[in-house]
């Protein structure tokens, strides 16, 4: 039993286990790169994930299991319903909320580490007191060694006190996101006009002092605190003034900061599962938000900076009655005779979609559509919608088969010989003014090229523009025809007319 238990609890079986739970967190990813493996992937994820956190019971040995088994307790209670009840529409305010937690643990467990530890930063050795006492015989005896033992690296402290900052920034940062998207609090950007650089810039510099102050030996747990503090009012202050449209951007962005940040834990804790994990959230994080930036044309520093998505402000503002053409406006019935005799249709899909839960209504009028035996496709622009992947995950949800599924860079060559795009809830990411309009917000960001087909039909509720706030020239165009209404509706409907024809 004893002999058993060291070699649980041994140094290579514990390393066994994280290269175990390492080489599945790797393989979790790839399944994630692609539709028909992503939930096997998620699920292989899961697996390396309870074999790290078992690695580190085993490696830590003791501390309060009841506590433990009830933190463990808590968290399954909350996240499993969570997780399971969460509407697709609502997912970046979930991711929000679980990266906050991270880095507000990322922080707290900073926080222990000061306490344990913190009496050494800025020291090289540490001298232990030398206990006289007095012998049997009354001679004086020392107990103890006069030699000095190593304080923590300073290394450990510099990793420290960075976790203990950019956890504090993530955890405060991404509450505001989720409640941006949430509505708790107002989309809009909220901010301290042209004092707000500045304000931020000294938040920066305060929490920059404090942080060397601690490395370089303050030994105060005051000071510690008030660095986070300082730290969370920046995280407050950077996330405020960004638009609740630009969220989702800015959750990929915490994202890698509680990586990095957890990554630096995991250093100062000599824990490699934690610097693992933390580093392929870091890069994974880092790569999604710069492929969210370019997918929509916009610098990382301008999403920062705030000002363009603010959360349906702008939303109207340029809307119906200032373009000089003229729009069409077709009926379920119209749509219906002109789909039914299509040799090609390729379906759109956008937030609207997302938002009306369309992805059912439309997966059943495809299949009316093929029963005439109409190729029917669907083209996926990467920020369609508002995450990374929304429209292939409600499209799965509605099980659309997915080589039906085309990215837009393979999409694009194949509008000029189809017969009718059906955009559904989509607006800036057919929007032509990205190629044609050098002045417009949008321009070069790459669009759906829709306009190159035979004919369009756009369905939305209203000639409001999407979330950049911007006129679509596509509905001025000749070949467009715009279906005004919800979309679950309009679509069922166009299914129901096709079914009698
Ligand atoms: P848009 O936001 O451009 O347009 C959506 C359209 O859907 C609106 O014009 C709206 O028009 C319509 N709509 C809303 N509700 C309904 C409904 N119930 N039924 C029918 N139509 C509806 O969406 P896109 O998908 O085209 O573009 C995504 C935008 O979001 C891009 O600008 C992108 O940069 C941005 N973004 C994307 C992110 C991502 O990761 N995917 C992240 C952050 C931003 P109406 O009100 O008239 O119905």
């Amino acid at each position: 039993m004893i002999l058993a238990t060291s070699f649980l609890q041994s140094e290579s079986f514990i390393y066994v286990l994280y290269i175990i739970a390492f080489a599945l967190f790797i393989q979790g990813l790839r399944g994630l790169a692609g539709p028909t493996t992503a939930v096997r992937g998620n699920r292989i994820a899961a697996v390396g994930m309870a074999i790290a956190v078992v690695a580190t019971l085993l490696d830590r040995g003791e501390g309060n299991w009841g506590l433990i088994a009830l933190g463990i307790a808590l968290g399954t209670a909350v996240g499993i319903p969570a997780a399971r009840n969460v509407k697709m529409t609502a997912m970046p305010q979930m991711v929000a909320l679980f990266n906050g937690v991270g880095g507000g643990a990322v922080a707290l467990i900073s926080w222990v580490e000061f306490r344990h530890h913190g009496s050494t930063y800025g020291e090289h050795t540490v001298s232990r007191t030398v206990h006289q006492v007095v012998g049997a015989g009354g001679e004086s005896i020392s107990v103890g060694h006069a030699v000095g033992f190593a304080a923590v690296p300073t290394y450990v402290a510099i990793f420290s006190v960075f976790a203990a900052i950019v956890g504090s920034i993530s955890f405060w940062g991404s509450n505001i996101a989720f409640g941006k998207l949430q509505e708790v609090i107002p989309g809009r950007p909220i901010s301290l006009g042209s004092a707000q650089q500045a304000v931020n810039g000294l938040l920066v510099v305060l929490a920059l002092a404090a942080g060397i102050d601690l490395i370089a030996g303050a030994h105060s747990e005051l000071l510690f605190i008030g660095m986070l503090i300082v730290a969370a009012l920046l995280g407050n202050a950077v996330v405020l003034p960004i638009g609740g449209a630009d969220m989702p951007v800015v959750i990929s962005l915490l994202n890698a900061f509680t990586g990095l940040s957890a990554a630096a834990t995991g250093i100062a804790l000599n824990n490699p599962a934690l610097i693992v994990a933390g580093m392929i959230v870091g890069a994974s994080g880092s790569i999604l938000t710069n492929l969210m930036a370019v997918a929509m044309n916009r610098s990382i520093p301008a999403i920062i900076a705030g000002g363009f998505g603010g959360g349906g402000a702008v939303a109207g503002a340029e809307g119906a009655g200032e373009h000089a053409g003229t729009v069409k406006s077709t009926s379920a019935q119209d749509a219906a005779i002109q789909l039914a005799y299509a040799s090609r249709v390729v379906i759109v899909p956008g937030y609207g979609m997302a938002v009306a839960q369309a992805q059912h209504a439309v997966r059943e009028l495809t299949k009316e559509l093929e029963k005439r035996q109409v190729d029917v496709s669907y083209a996926i622009h990467p920020v369609a919608g508002r995450m990374p992947g929304h429209m292939n995950v409600l499209l799965a949800e509605a099980d659309v088969p997915y080589d039906q599924l085309k990215e837009m860079d393979d999409a694009n060559p194949e509008f000029q010989r189809t017969d009718v795009s059906l955009v559904i809830g989509a607006n800036d990411v057919t929007n032509p003014a990205a190629k044609n309009t050098p002045s417009s917000p949008i321009y070069g960001m790459p669009i759906l090229e829709v306009s190159d087909s035979h004919s369009v039909i756009v369905i939305k509720r209203s000639m409001n523009p999407g979330f950049a706030g911007i006129e679509n020239e596509l509905y001025y165009d000749p070949k467009t025809s715009m279906l005004f209404g919800d979309a679950k509706s309009a679509v069922s409907e166009i299914a129901a007319e096709l079914a009698q024809i």
